[in-house]
């Protein structure tokens, strides 16, 4: 087929003036859709993954649910978002011209800075995803007018002033002076921008089947390749060793997987160019936590990238250092929200840092709350890292956090409120005391991963075994999922997290084996099939397998009852968020300090916290004079994620003995007594009571009349502490 641009300039027009005619028509050209996108074939291609997820479009989120609330927010402004604003700083660099009116997309990405462009490529990623989550052709012809622009611009740059290949929304010059390792902000990461612009690229591909997509970015590739395969192992580690310029996304996934999709070697050659090569690759292998004051968003993403140059090439330290990584991250560095890195004042031994977006020291958590911090974006790679780590070992606790950060941090990062002019999403999601989330965030990193966050909410709920012998349901959230290999629909009715059961129903007759996750929080998880309770043992943090053969009809219903309960940071057990289930509540107040919460006058005999619930709203509650709230509500409430537990006196239930909580190291007399919980009795509660007095009694921490008030009052609470 003839290039387009030597047609036109056969027939004598320029490619300039044919842009905006071409642009307007693409739709009626676009190539058509697969009625399977390639992705599906795609992720079953995949050599290693033990656990395969499901093509984005198999899986639709039901409407009612938090999840769809905050989706269709985005989809609004995915509806109302111009292609002419998408391809403007694209077509300015190449010489073609735009519609009265165009403009580019402002932030980061506008008619100047030098991260222009990127924000395109979150945005072409948003339509893509939007698509195959809704099938509707809105934004299907978003997708399609956006790569035939993308492909304009291409072939008018090549013929400009440019290497074959190169597409940026900026010239060539970031790219070369990255060569001669100039800094930021001469230069601004631009191969992180060639990744958003790749990424988005092969998202229209894989999910909407456009071909052009692929021609597009097979030449970027190509582009990639060359530049880089000029330069030594040495140039190239200084290159992205220097801080914000030589941040690359994740250029080695987007390698790897168009090696994965053409089979051309220069890709996976080209995947491994971007090798950490200088500090962090080395060190993650030999297992050496070195992740202080490093950036943390420029790493995490590289990370993931490793794991797709593992899935293609088989060389194992590839996969080694991603689970390294991940675990020096979760649980060391990790906020109660699912969150990382932010800011720390000076200690003995410790300069103070004041960049939010940095990696805290191991272990540093409630050392490190007090500025901005957790950003937003970092959390969004660490979920793809988590997922991808499970694809090659199913192990749920890369689920524990997948669903933490998801209900928590990402939720709670969409306001909620509809804007057509702002993807409303956080930047940091702090940690201060009292702070207050800012919405926003139009061309900047979060806000570009954040209109990818809650167009995809479908992409973990559900996984299966490669040979479709097992399904894996991860995430109690409201979907239907269409497993077409085997015949089956799989409808999940729930509003989790407003909601604390969930429904399966399975229409078509299949096989297969039932792997249903019981989260590390769910203890009360329960399971019933057809309506028949199902005894034996569960145990958090596990899968329960379900092994017969299903029918048209079943139904799968499981109730995982949300326990009040406190979680101590690393670094100071007194320092403690307050979990409801898989969520994280907010404490609402201003005020800037510590606020004390004590709540073992609110414990039962299961270990439940029972707090006082507030009337009509879902999952609240007020404690110690404050609102407790789920931080998934997107609202500009200043709130405290920390508390600072104190428990001054021992009491049980409205039985104050009256007696010191005193601590035996860093562990209190009730502190203590609770590790103990569940109780199966109130005689099992007193026992324990009687041997932790002992103890304390034994070193010197309770003399014996105090020792009497105390179990008096254990006696005495026996209705208090009922379940
Ligand atoms: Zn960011």
């Amino acid at each position: 087929m003839p290039d387009r641009r030597d047609f036109l300039k056969a027939a004598g027009a320029t490619v300039v003036g044919s842009a905006i005619t071409a642009s307007s028509s693409a739709a009626a050209a676009s190539p058509a859709i697969a009625a399977e996108p390639p992705q599906t074939a795609f992720l079953d291609a995949n050599p290693r993954w033990v656990v395969r997820p499901f093509p984005l479009h198999r899986v639709s989120i039901m409407d009612g649910t938090v999840f769809a609330e905050k989706r269709d927010r985005v989809l609004q402004y995915a509806a109302a978002y111009p292609v002419d604003r998408v391809l403007h700083n694209f077509r300015v660099t190449a010489g073609l011209p735009r519609p009265p009116g165009s403009a580019p997309p402002g932030g980061w990405d506008d008619a100047t800075g030098n991260l222009r462009g990127h924000f395109s490529g979150h945005l072409l990623t948003m339509f893509a995803q939007a698509y195959a989550g809704t099938g509707s052709s809105v934004y299907l012809d978003k997708v399609n007018q956006v790569v035939a622009g993308l492909a304009q611009c291409q072939q008018a740059m090549a013929g400009r002033f440019s290497h074959p290949g190169f597409l940026a929304a900026y010239p060539e010059t970031q790219f070369i002076q990255l060569e001669s390792f100039a800094t930021y902000p001469t230069v601004w990461a631009p191969y992180y921008t060639c990744h958003k612009i790749m990424r988005g690229l092969l998202d229209a591909y894989l999910l909407t089947g456009n071909t052009q997509a692929l021609q597009v970015v097979t030449r970027m590739g190509d582009w990639v390749h060359s530049r880089l395969s000029r330069l030594s192992r040495t140039t190239l580690n200084r290159m992205w060793a220097i801080y914000i310029a030589g941040e690359n996304g994740a250029m080695n996934e987007v390698m790897a997987d168009l090696f994965a999709l053409t089979g051309n070697q220069n890709y996976l050659t080209a995947s491994m160019y971007f090798d950490n090569r200088q500090s962090l690759f080395g060190a993650c292998l030999a297992n050496q936590d070195t992740l202080t004051r490093l950036h943390a968003n420029t790493h995490v993403p590289q990370f993931l990238g490793y794991l797709r140059v593992f899935d293609q090439s088989g060389v194992a330290e590839y996969r080694t250092v991603a689970e390294n990584f991940f675990r020096m991250v979760v649980p060391h560095r990790m906020y109660a929200h699912g969150g990382t890195s932010g800011t720390w004042p000076a200690a003995p031994g410790l300069a103070a840092n004041t960049n939010p977006e940095l990696f805290q020291p191991r272990g540093n958590i409630s050392g490190s709350i007090g500025g901005n911090g957790a950003e937003t974006c970092t959390t969004y790679n660490l979920l793809r890292v988590a997922r991808n780590l499970f694809f090659h070992n199913p192990d749920p606790a890369y689920l524990e956090y997948y669903e933490r950060g998801l209900v928590n941090h990402i939720l709670g990062s969409r306001r909620d409120a509809a804007s057509t002019s702002s993807p409303n999403v956080t930047y940091f999601f702090p940690l201060a005391l009292g702070s207050v989330r800012s919405f926003g965030n139009l061309g900047t990193c979060c806000g570009g991963t954040g209109l990818e966050n809650h167009t995809k909410y479908q992409e973990t709920i559900y996984f299966r075994a490669p040979d479709n012998s097992a399904l894996y349901v991860n995430l109690y959230i409201g979907s239907v999922l269409q497993w077409t290999e085997k015949g089956v629909t799989v409808t999940q009715t729930t509003d989790f997290p407003r909601a604390q059961e969930s429904t399966l129903t399975i229409s078509g007759s299949a096989t297969f084996d039932l792997n249903l996750r019981i989260p590390q929080w769910a203890d009360g998880f329960r399971l019933w099939i057809n309506g028949v309770e199902q005894t034996g043992t569960k145990t958090p943090g596990t899968f329960l397998l379900v092994r017969r053969p299903w029918s048209a009809g079943d139904t799968v219903r499981v109730a995982f009852p949300f326990k009040t309960r406190t979680e101590s940071t690393l670094d100071r057990t007194d320092v403690q968020a307050i979990r409801h289930g898989p969520l994280v509540l907010g404490a609402i107040s201003t005020a800037t300090t510590l606020r004390n919460f004590s709540l073992y006058a609110n414990a039962k005999l299961d270990g439940r916290l029972a707090l006082a619930p507030v009337t009509g709203a879902t999952n609240q509650f007020t404690s110690n004079g404050l609102r407790l709230r789920p931080v998934y509500l997107g609202d500009t409430q200043a709130h405290h994620l920390y508390v600072r537990r104190n428990e001054p006196t021992i009491v049980f239930g409205t039985r104050n003995s009256g007696v010191p909580n005193r601590l035996s190291g860093t562990q209190s007399f009730l502190d203590a007594v609770w590790s103990g919980a569940p109780f199966a009795d109130h005689p099992t509660f007193v026992a324990r009571v009687q041997q932790v007095s002992t103890t304390w009694r034994g070193r010197g921490l309770l003399s014996q009349s105090e020792q009497t008030a105390v179990l008096n009052a254990a006696r005495a609470a026996e209705p208090d502490l009922r379940p």
